[in-house]
């Protein structure tokens, strides 16, 4: 007997895109048989994390039977001194993603528009769409960099909520001080802002890149930064992400969807251990910037297209069906991201992996498109 379920589910679900998360490093072991993988497909720290982390995991065993501090007190306390905000400005989540999810169960659903980039990280348009709203997508320019005048317009229409990247994740472009400003300008009081800053670590090497805490303080519209212990922190596994909020009210209404223990015990351990050593993050990211704008500079040299970034990957484009060339790539154990979105589909992300990885991407890619990189 075949059941029919889609027929129950509320009507946005069966509508919304499945989340392309890649292949695992085993899956792509398995189906090709080949002995080394270069993970350049999800934008994680190739230098991991810092060995306090691991240290601190020892300590976990004796906790595994007891239910985690809902509250993230002490988390919490350390990364509101680290702000300069209060303890109650802030959410952690499971993963920023965490975040994304009670942001639009909080504050958006039927007739609401929330305002988002094309290209741009699918869960700013997945998890709208999953509450009824509509997603209201600013294009590029023709060089690959946001839009500011697009952006101004779409925000004087007071959308309920905006999901401004900074940088952008697909493409590694940034908003400067002075263009964030500008739309902070453009924004209605009845639009909430929630800046994703998943890549702030990266970004900070680049000269304009604005202290988006500081500019927003006091701004009398309502906003959020989210940030994550995902990438630059090396923590990816472990899932574990906050937002900041210009008030404590906006916390206190996540605080009523969130479910009571999302982020888990082990999670809080390592982000406290992690926030102990900068240093190593620090270092890992000094090393992913120097080698990102050698590989830029390398594939630029050959002739492709490759967006600006300021942020751990590269988005290019090959001219080709990206997915055919993702393909060959992994043939040869090296996991990269082709782009979905419409018009973007000749578009290859690569995360910055170490050294010998980069060169191995570069090779193959060379070998797959037939031209010397
Ligand atoms: C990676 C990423 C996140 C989410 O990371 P989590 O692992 O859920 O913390 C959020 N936003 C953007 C733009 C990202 O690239």
């Amino acid at each position: 007997m075949t059941v029919n379920s889609a027929a129950l589910a509320r009507a946005e679900v069966p509508a919304l895109p499945a989340y392309n998360a890649g292949l695992s490093s085993d899956a792509v072991r398995a189906r090709y048989g080949v002995a080394h993988i270069a993970r350049l497909g999800s934008n994680e720290n190739p230098y991991g994390c810092s060995p306090r982390v691991v240290a601190a995991m020892g300590d976990l065993a004796r906790q595994i039977p007891y239910y985690p501090d809902a509250s993230c007190s002490a988390l919490r306390e350390v990364l509101a001194v680290r702000h300069g905000v209060q303890p109650e400005q802030l959410v952690l989540g499971n993963g920023s993603e965490d975040i994304i999810q009670m942001l639009c169960q909080a504050f958006t659903g039927h007739g609401d528009v929330v305002l988002t980039q094309r290209p741009s990280f699918g869960l700013h348009e997945i998890y709208p769409r999953m509450m009824g709203a509509t997603v209201e997508l600013v294009a590029l320019t023709a060089d690959l960099e946001f839009d500011l005048a697009a952006w101004c317009a779409a925000l004087q229409r007071a959308p309920k909520l905006a999901f401004i990247s900074n940088p952008s994740n697909p493409v590694g472009c940034m908003w400067t001080a002075e263009q964030f400003a500008q739309l902070l300008q453009a924004a209605s009081p009845d639009t909430l802002l929630v800046v994703d800053e998943a890549y702030v670590e990266y970004a900070q090497h680049t000269p304009g890149y604005p202290d988006t805490l500081a500019l927003l303080q006091g701004c009398g519209k309502p906003w959020v930064v989210l940030r994550t212990f995902s990438k630059a922190w090396g923590l990816a596994g472990l899932r574990v992400g906050y937002g900041v909020a210009g008030d404590a009210a906006t916390i206190a209404l996540l605080d009523r969807v969130r479910t009571p223990f999302n982020v888990n015990q082990a999670a809080q351990i390592a982000a406290l251990a992690a926030l102990k050593d900068e240093a190593f993050m620090r270092r890992s990211v000094q090393a992913t910037v120097t080698e990102r704008d050698a590989l830029a500079q390398r594939l630029r040299a050959a002739g492709l297209r490759v967006a600006s970034s300021a942020t751990n990957f590269l988005f290019m484009d090959l001219g080709q069906d990206a997915a055919v060339v993702a393909e060959g790539l992994l043939a040869q154990g090296i996991i990269t991201k082709p782009w979905k979105e419409p018009g973007f589909s000749q578009f290859l992300r690569v995360s910055v992996g170490l050294a010998e990885d980069n060169k191995r991407f570069a090779l193959a890619l060379a070998s797959v498109l037939g031209r010397p990189i």
